[in-house]
């Protein structure tokens, strides 16, 4: 079923988270860190396994499909109970002329798109490291966890039975990028509804979500589409272009003021011992900050409200740059109208593709 090349999709965006986020690394330390620590990359900062967000995305779709009325839930198995294509039908199917077509025709919707042991994913889900050059691991909290005992349901601070574990900060974006292989529209339309779900509040991310943890918002900058003629486009000899490259230096902030631009995020409000606090983190020390002119961190802030580079009323500090809206819709961002039209259009597929369903017959394939 996959080995004709049509069309590939790719949408890259940010992932920003909106609370605290803990994906473990599944095991703790033990050597004076944390006891659930986050998983990270070889240079300590925290990144998202591209595996468990399409876990999730997967689900947050399941759950919607299997809930289409006048389905009876057959447009999507449960991962956990019974497949769309069993043992028995597996080896029946397996002994005709074309399995693989056989076997996708068996299959359900999640299943086609996202991958069982008999059948190929057609998504894949980059792991997404930290977006911003200036994010310092040491932002990553560790928070309290206090087991909580199972017969009397309270919480028990009894020594021993206290832990603690990390989590990402919230504001944190990292870098997201979703690959689509030869989809269908009403496809793609199913991917930009679960990632909706992580917009709305309904699809967490990693754990601790009891206690409030794991909310994201995603916002896509671009979509990339190939297909055939593309690709032949993109053969056609070009002019070579000179590459050129910015080192690190380039981009780290190089005075307070930069760095607090950078740090305040348009539509919060922040109080002078957040701003503070942030500053002490990235390495500018009260010395520091009188080394660059100021009188103290008061005084930076101050000279920045003057200057008109950030806002200041009920004592709290806020950016003068508008602030971006609350719940956007995945699609919703500033984006060029083409690709907002396509956008519109696999929207639209979905609809129309679920219309069918519900008004009977499985009409689609
Ligand atoms: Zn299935």
């Amino acid at each position: 079923m996959y080995d004709i090349f049509q069309r590939r999709v790719i949408l890259r965006g940010t992932v920003r988270t909106q609370t605290g986020l803990h994906i473990g690394t599944g095991r703790g330390t033990g050597m004076g860190g944390s006891d659930l620590p986050v998983i990270k990359d070889f240079n300590g900062r925290p990144f998202i396994p591209g595996s468990s967000f399409k876990g999730v995305l997967r689900s947050g779709i399941e759950a919607f499909l299997r809930s289409v009325p006048g389905t009876g839930g057959e447009l999507a198995c449960e991962v956990s109970g019974q497949s769309c294509v069993s043992n028995e039908l597996k080896k029946k199917l397996m002994n005709n002329k074309d399995p693989d077509s056989e076997l996708w025709v068996a299959s359900c919707q999640v299943c086609r798109l996202f991958g069982s042991s008999w059948i190929a994913s057609k998504v894949s889900v980059s792991d997404m490291s930290v977006a911003d050059d200036f994010f310092r691991p040491e932002w990553i909290a560790v928070r309290d966890g206090v087991v909580i005992e199972r017969e009397t349901e309270t919480a028990s601070t009894a020594k021993g039975l206290k832990y603690d574990f990390e989590a990402v900060p919230a504001q944190t974006r990292f870098v997201f990028e979703l690959l689509v292989e030869n989809p269908e529209d009403y496809q793609l339309g199913l991917i930009l509804l679960g990632l909706d779900f992580f917009n709305k509040g309904m699809s967490l991310l990693g754990g601790k979500t009891s206690r409030g943890l794991g909310r994201v918002e995603i916002a896509i900058d671009s979509v990339e589409e190939h297909t055939f003629d593309s690709i032949m486009k993109g053969m056609a000899p070009a002019p070579v272009q000179e590459v050129t490259t910015s080192s690190p230096s380039d981009v780290l902030p190089v005075n307070p003021e930069e760095f607090l631009l950078r740090f305040v995020v348009p539509g919060k409000t922040y109080d002078e011992h957040a701003l503070v606090q942030a500053l002490q983190q990235e390495g500018w020390t009260k010395d520091k900050v009188r080394g660059e002119g100021y009188a103290n961190f008061r005084d930076l802030f101050q000279k920045m409200v003057k200057k008109g580079l950030l806002s200041f009323s009920d004592n709290r500090y806020s950016s003068v740059r508008p602030p971006e809206p609350d719940t956007p819709e995945v699609a919703g961002r500033d984006l060029p109208p083409d690709l907002q039209e396509k956008l519109i259009t696999w929207r639209g597929a979905l609809y129309d593709f679920l219309d069918k369903e519900i008004k009977g017959g499985s009409a689609v394939v």
